[in-house]
């Protein structure tokens, strides 16, 4: 793909793009407050630092830039027509970095979900994304409630099934003592071993 950017207009654009307030991010924080979400920022204890977490849902949101993260079929994704190579290795590298941290977030039982920037350019695009998000979100929420009942009833039947093991094996040794009362002699030399 062609760069669509005079030079100027690229530096500003990875300039900007390289900040950690980005106009993505801000857009995406704003629409997730404005629906009542409670997050945090770079969370520095999880890998990757991820852009915006949600721990009450177990969601972790990536707000990427879509040339440094080099997004896929994108036309904001064009690559720099001076020095490509160089570019390509850095966006390849980035691509990897996201999805390294992307599988260790997931491992770790977090949602992952990313925002494109594109998604979010033009008001009625963005409105209709963070609608989406908030969706998103929700559900990733609901399936991990859900999991975690399901742990919860597995874990409440093996207990329950351990105590029922429990209670046969004792009823089965009243039963042999009863039937074969052990003689008091073999009783105490059992005993003294
Ligand atoms: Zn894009």
């Amino acid at each position: 793909m062609a760069d669509k950017l005079t030079p100027s207009q690229r530096h500003r654009c990875m300039s900007r793009i390289r900040g950690k307030d980005t106009r993505p991010e801000v857009l995406v924080r704003r629409g997730l407050h404005a629906r009542g979400f409670r997050f945090r920022l770079q969370d520095r204890k999880l890998p990757g630092k991820p852009d915006i977490t949600l721990p009450r849902w177990g969601v972790a949101i990536m707000v990427n830039g879509c040339f440094w993260h080099g997004h896929k079929g994108c036309r904001y994704a064009t690559k720099p027509q001076t020095n490509p190579e160089f570019w390509e290795a850095k966006i390849a590298r980035n691509r990897h970095r996201d999805e390294v941290t992307e599988a260790h977030l997931e491992a770790l039982g977090w949602t992952v979900i990313t925002v494109w920037e594109c998604e979010l350019k033009g008001k009625e695009t963005a409105e209709a994304r963070l609608e989406a998000l908030a969706d998103e979100i929700r559900q990733a929420g609901e399936r991990r409630k859900q999991s975690e009942s399901q742990r919860r009833i597995s874990r409440l039947n093996a207990k329950r099934e351990r105590e029922q093991l429990l209670a046969r094996q004792a009823r089965l040794e009243e039963e042999l003592k009863r039937r074969f009362p052990i003689p008091r002699k073999i009783k105490n030399e059992s005993k003294s071993e």
